[in-house]
């Protein structure tokens, strides 16, 4: 296939992928204590991921509060807080240490990670981000040789971020959906 009618079509299929989601999800509520912004609560401790698999496409959506990575959501009020966005942003952008398939192989295509503060959009709106929480967030897209063949997913977010309590899953495979409460004692989602 060409390379641009395929960049279209994971256009078209990210876009029903978010359209799934939001008919999907159970977001709207809101308990006391807790912000939304947009993909859910914001609660210190827990975050969450989304998962889609498409054919071999796997889509991976995780966000978290801030505080959870860095340990704090104002702006950096110095270069160390400064680094630590950074080196967040490196992390979540080694996808395939934080996330481990089998039995399959799923290699990461595209990943676009979100983290406040330094990205070039807050350069131009730094009023987007003047509330009190704020959220990082990652996206990724993995094409996985036998997708029917997935089993579990093994997160490894927990290793990298301490701050991390829970991670709340929503997951779409093919035909069917669940959810799921990932610890750092029970990091393996599992698909059957
Ligand atoms: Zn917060």
């Amino acid at each position: 296939m060409p390379q641009k009618k395929r960049i279209m079509l994971r256009k078209s299929l990210a876009t029903g992928w978010l359209l799934l989601f939001m008919s999907y999800s159970p977001d709207n509520h809101s308990s006391e204590g807790s912000f939304s912004h947009g993909h859910g609560a914001h609660v210190h401790g827990s975050a969450s991921l989304r998962i889609v698999l498409d054919n071999n496409l796997l889509f991976i959506e995780f966000d978290s509060p801030a505080f959870n990575l860095v340990g704090f959501e104002h702006e950096p009020a110095n270069e160390a807080q400064k680094s630590a966005l950074l080196t967040v942003k490196q992390a979540l952008d080694s996808a395939e240490l934080l996330f481990r398939f089998t039995p399959t192989r799923c290699r990461r295509e595209k990943s676009d990670i979100e983290v406040p503060y330094i990205a070039e959009h807050y350069e131009n709106h730094p009023r987007s981000y003047q509330h009190d929480h704020v959220d990082i967030h990652a996206n990724y897209v993995f094409q996985c040789a036998r997708a029917e063949k997935l089993k579990t997913i093994s997160v490894n977010l927990f290793t990298y971020f301490p701050g991390i309590q829970e991670i709340r899953v929503q997951w779409i495979f093919e035909n069917r959906q669940g959810v799921a409460i990932l610890t750092a004692d029970n990091p393996g989602l599992k698909f059957d």
